[in-house]
């Protein structure tokens, strides 16, 4: 079997960090490959409306995430569209394997496969996902035009999303565990003053009820006083945050308990040349902006990584020669 091709570095997932990453890997002309299962710009092409990438005052997600695309394949990336289904670090080289039965070898890998929404696991939330629950406003929100929508969650996500559904929905009622928003102030302002919201305040949503065509209401519980209550609704969107995409990460890697990974300022794992970036890598807060940070910062350690191996390879003397000088 002749042997997979070799590569400087292999970038694994296709967001706003692993594009980034590509765009300065391939100016440093570095023999690289972008793998991605999905549509290149990942959970970007999910926002409505950017309003706070430098140099655009409002830009569409999937919009933004075409150009970050069109941006790297400018240079000539190789983009492989599969999914990546086992990553096997090595001492000479790093291997990784695709669903399509095929392998890439590399010197540097950057891991850049983000997160999934979080679940709230309670009844009904599988059972009707597609039929009235969703994670993506922007994906569903159309399908609740002149409908009652429910919100569950109080970040940046909800508050952003709530106002995106105001647009078309006839009521939002945002439920939330606590007495005040996680969003940031400019988002909370602008909830408030949307009088198409109303946010239930210290409650959490216990089960989603089925009704003849999906979601017919939800069972609210008030976390003060335990007081239970149904509201009839007909979409429960769910923002709680996302659980990173980790099972890429080989064993051994420094992780934190949230399963984010731990590296240092070069963005590189405890395995020297194994680099994460994005919101699978532990950090402050998961910002597009803060992504594409760490692709620049991963893309440019990944170069410096991999033309000192070479050079150090190259520098090697044969065994025959090195056993004649000694
Ligand atoms: P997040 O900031 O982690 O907020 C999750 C929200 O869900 C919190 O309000 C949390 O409540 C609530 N929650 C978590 N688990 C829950 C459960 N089991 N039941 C009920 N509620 C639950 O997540 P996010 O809003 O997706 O934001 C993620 C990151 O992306 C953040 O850093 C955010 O700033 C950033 N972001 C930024 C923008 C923007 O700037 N335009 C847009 C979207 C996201 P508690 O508050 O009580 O913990």
């Amino acid at each position: 079997m002749p042997d997979s091709e070799l590569y400087d570095l292999i970038i694994i997932g296709g967001g706003p960090g692993g594009l980034t990453a590509a765009i300065y890997a391939m100016r440093a002309a570095l023999k690289t490959v972008l793998v991605e299962m999905g549509a290149p710009g990942g959970q970007v092409n999910n926002s409505d409306s950017v309003e706070n990438w430098p140099g655009d005052e409002h830009i569409g997600g999937a919009e933004l995430a075409m150009k970050f695309s069109s941006h790297a394949q400018s240079y000539g990336l190789e983009i492989r569209s599969d999914e990546v289904v086992e990553f096997e670090p090595g001492l000479d080289f790093h291997t990784v394997k695709l669903a399509d039965g095929s392998s890439l070898r590399s010197h540097a890998v950057i891991l850049a496969t983000g997160g999934n929404p979080r679940k709230l696991e309670i009844p009904g939330e599988d059972d009707l996902y597609g039929q009235g629950v969703s994670y993506c406003a922007v994906c569903d929100g159309f399908f609740f035009r002149d409908k009652t929508v429910v919100v569950v969650g109080g970040g940046d996500t909800a508050a952003e999303e709530s106002l995106y559904l105001a647009k078309l929905a006839k009521q939002v009622y945002i439920v939330h565990r606590r007495d005040a928003l996680r969003a940031g102030a400019l988002l909370q302002q602008r909830v408030k003053a949307e009088c198409k919201i109303e946010v239930l305040w210290n409650s959490v949503v216990t089960e989603i009820k089925a009704g003849i065509e999906g979601v017919r209401a939800v069972n609210i519980e008030d976390v003060q006083t335990g007081e239970q209550r149904e509201l009839a609704t007909d979409g429960v969107f769910i923002f709680i945050g996302f659980n990173p995409n980790n099972a890429l990460v080989p064993a051994g890697t420094r992780m934190n308990a949230d399963g984010n990974v731990v590296t240092d300022e070069k963005c590189e794992t405890n395995t020297p040349g194994i680099y994460v970036i994005g919101d699978l890598r532990e950090k402050y807060a998961r910002q597009i902006v803060l992504s594409a940070a760490d692709g620049c910062t991963a893309a440019l350690a990944a170069a410096h990584y991999v033309e000192t191996r070479k050079a150090a390879e190259a520098c090697e003397l044969p065994a025959e020669l090195e056993d004649a000088t000694s």
